[in-house]
């Protein structure tokens, strides 16, 4: 694994990926391709911009010439980019199915083409749907509800499909909630601690009881590049094991780590197909030698800090007023 590309990773998760990688002396070369979206940033990467093996393509995915080039030149592909809020897939599901369908298999085709030696496909537990009981193992039936739960779902089923098929050594990763230092803040963590931040109230969606598995992004990361290495082809990895808390429990603690009380809880209709609960069984990258190590509140802690000391990443933002965050 000398040369990696790693599309979409002027966004929150691939950003973080990218340094990890860098750190990694046996990585001659990592390539962002990213089309700096609405929730893509440069400024993320300005860590990675300081190393000689770091390079940076403006592009999209959809762009299958560009693809094609990029792809072949490279050993391995991790596949982040994306359309990634829920909220926004309400209203724009077609948006969702171009990047997050076409796009994927777009990449994949390149992947065939040029036999790379590992492609990682990025993808959620939301594409189990909520659960009633129980937690999804990798062999779950998939039933998202809402229009990205859906592209993130056809996006693994292609994927799969192109290791089916064509052999194509294909990997899939399906993560919980992720949250950390450069979260878009539509997203409901940078969301309800930058509304703090502005003595704005929070607006929780619904009885907020909607349970979320709360996985700090350096976690996932690690996660995502054991698969990168020793993830076996055409098998997928749940990376799960943060914590578990209602909405109501989340705004509860950032309200008491912010200072505020409960007069600063708004509660607004809830989201139309709001999953009330999402529970994934993690054992089998467990068995890789994966283990979360971030401590929930402390993690928070430099999370909140982080958004305290970098107000121009959140003020000025445009989210999509009332329907922004909850949900991943
Ligand atoms: P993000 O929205 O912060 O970043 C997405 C990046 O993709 C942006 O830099 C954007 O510019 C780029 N992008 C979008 N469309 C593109 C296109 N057509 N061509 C090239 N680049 C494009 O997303 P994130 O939160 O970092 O999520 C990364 C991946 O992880 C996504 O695939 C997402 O589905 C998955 N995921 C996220 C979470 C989470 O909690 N954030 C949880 C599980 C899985």
């Amino acid at each position: 694994m000398s040369k990696v590309l790693v599309t979409g990773g002027a966004g929150f998760i691939g950003s973080h990926f990218v340094e990890r990688l860098l750190r990694r002396a046996d990585v001659e070369q990592v390539t962002v391709l990213d089309a700096l979206t609405y929730a893509g940033n440069l400024a993320n990467l300005k860590a990675a911009q300081a190393s000689g093996r770091f390079k940076f393509v403006h592009g999209n995915i959809l762009d299958t010439r560009l693809v094609g080039k990029l792809v072949e030149s490279h050993d391995a592909v991790v596949h982040f980019a994306a359309e990634s809020h829920v909220d926004r897939s309400l209203f724009d599901a077609g948006r969702f199915i171009a990047t997050n369908v076409h796009g994927t298999q777009i990449l994949l085709e390149a992947a065939r083409r040029s036999g790379v030696s590992r492609f990682v496909n990025v993808s959620t537990d939301e594409v189990y749907g909520s659960l009633a009981s129980g937690t999804a193992t990798e062999q779950w039936p998939l039933a998202p509800s809402i229009p990205y739960a859906a592209s993130k779902a056809a996006g693994d089923l292609i994927a799969r499909s192109y290791f089916e098929t064509y052999g194509v050594p294909v990997c899939i990763t399906r993560s919980s909630n992720n949250y950390g230092p450069r979260q878009y803040p539509e997203k409901v963590i940078p969301y309800f601690v930058s509304r703090l931040l502005q003595g704005r109230a929070l607006r929780v969606h619904g009885d907020g009881r909607h349970l979320r598995n709360w996985l700090h992004v350096e976690d996932n990361c690690a996660g995502i590049e054991l698969v990168l290495n020793q993830g076996v082809p055409g098998e997928v990895y749940n990376i799960g094991g943060g914590h578990d808390l209602t909405t109501n429990e989340l705004a509860d603690l950032l309200l008491r780590m912010l200072g505020a009380d409960s007069s600063m809880v708004e509660h607004v209709p809830d989201r139309i197909a709001n999953d009330r609960r999402y529970a994934m069984d993690w054992s089998k990258i467990a068995h890789l030698g994966y283990r979360p190590t971030h401590d929930l509140e402390y993690s928070l802690a430099s999370t909140i800090a982080w958004y305290r000391s970098n107000p121009a990443f959140w003020q000025h933002t445009p989210v999509s007023g009332d329907v922004a965050a909850l949900g991943c």
